[in-house]
């Protein structure tokens, strides 16, 4: 069986879907891997180290997909690339299924088994294949980091001759995978963290990591069965946002990673709180792309609005492409391994199995998974 791996061509995107390391481990199995030449180098790979890791290395890309069994990305293929594909291909990526109704619906036509990253399910099982967290690992500690570089303050608090420094103020908003990566991160940096989530069980997931938890009373909130936050009404929104306004304006940093699966992510700083904030101030949304936490943020821009500073990455794990790269292909590499048949040496798509009922959301010229047919 033949695996595949294009090279990005998203704009900005420095991420691979497979690095040397794991192509050993497939070629172990009996897959033969072919990777576009100069698939690693936003990365730290060269050809040679995918060769010397046992794949081929092709020039002709649109011959090496036409051609190809198995075909990874970390982001979705335009229509264009997908009627390219092989009838019975299977692909795996970030698809963005409730994003991309008009891709999905190519994919079943073209009779594409494709598998969607993002809706591998958070069980303890599939935990080894799970980009989402993986991926929102790093952009919590890369969202710090950027922070850091557009403030004009030092996080930790030094005593000096010259007088004491006080720590900066960090405000986090949305304590998921993300966000407590964030909040980790700015502690051992030195920062005077406070954060916020509406589900109560992460209080003391928060509290474990030495920051204050913000206690705001917004109604009944809980969580979905997969561990999601529910989404809230606008009037809980609207306290919720009361209660949050005298910490922002106090805040140095304040960094919102709040998303509800599936959805827009919800508005939860207004342009009336960041007039409220301090000049100097910087505010980094996570949530840019599923629509932002932040009125007005724009991807990929740095606005500055009364001297706050504004920033909507849409990649943050862009940033660090190196363990990013190497954390998505350990997370493709299991699902692959999960799922090869030794015997026939090919993967084997079984939709009663938990997992693969959840992230196949093409298969057999059909959409397959519910909730995504739902949405096209
Ligand atoms: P996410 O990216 O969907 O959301 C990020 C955070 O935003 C969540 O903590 C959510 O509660 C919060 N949020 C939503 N609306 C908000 C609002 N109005 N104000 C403030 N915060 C708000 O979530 P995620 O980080 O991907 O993870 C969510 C859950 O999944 C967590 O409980 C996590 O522990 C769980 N999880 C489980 C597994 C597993 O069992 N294998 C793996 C990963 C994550």
């Amino acid at each position: 069986m033949t695996v595949a791996v294009p090279k990005e061509t998203h704009a900005g995107e420095t991420r691979t879907a497979l690095v040397p390391e794991h192509v050993a481990k497939l070629v172990a199995l009996g897959a033969k891997i072919e990777v576009e030449s100069g698939l690693g180098l936003s990365c730290g790979h060269s050809d040679m180290d995918y060769t010397r890791a046992g794949a081929a290395v092709r020039t002709d890309r649109a011959a090496m997909l036409a051609a190809a069994d198995v075909i990874l990305q970390v982001r979705k293929p335009t229509l264009d690339e997908v009627s390219a594909l092989r009838e019975g291909a299977v692909l795996i990526a970030l698809l963005d299924p409730f994003q991309s109704p008009e891709l999905i619906r190519a994919l079943a036509s073209r009779s594409v088994s494709a598998i969607s990253m993002e809706m591998v399910p958070r069980s303890t099982r599939a935990q080894k294949m799970d980009v989402l967290s993986s991926q929102a690992s790093l952009a919590g500690y890369a969202a710090v980091i950027v922070a850091a570089g557009q403030s004009g303050k030092i996080f930790p608090m030094m005593m000096t001759p010259a007088g004491t420094i006080k720590p900066v103020k960090v405000f986090i908003i949305g304590a998921g995978v993300a966000g407590l990566q964030a909040i980790a991160t700015a502690k051992r940096l030195g920062a005077k963290v406070e954060a916020f989530d509406t589900r109560p069980v992460v209080e003391e997931q928060v509290k474990s990591l030495g920051a204050k938890f913000v206690k705001i009373d917004v109604g009944e909130t809980g969580q979905t069965e997969g561990g999601y936050a529910k989404a809230l009404t606008d009037d809980q929104l609207k306290l919720q946002r009361e209660g949050m306004s005298r910490i922002c304006a106090e805040s140095d940093i304040v960094i919102t990673t709040a998303q509800v699966f599936g959805r827009r992510a919800p508005v939860l700083l207004t342009s009336e709180m960041l007039d409220a904030m301090k000049p100097g101030s910087v505010v980094v949304d996570l949530a840019v792309e599923s629509g932002g936490n932040v009125e007005g943020v724009v991807a990929d821009q740095i606005i500055e609005r009364k001297g706050v500073k504004i920033v909507g990455i849409a990649s943050l794990p862009g940033r660090v492409p190196v363990h990013a790269s190497q954390m998505y292909s350990s997370n493709v590499t299991a699902l692959l391994t999960e799922f090869w048949d030794k015997e026939t040496q090919a993967l084997k798509l079984n939709l009663d199995d938990d997992i693969l009922k959840s992230c196949v959301v093409t298969h057999d010229g059909r959409i397959v998974n519910d909730k995504i047919a739902t949405a096209t």
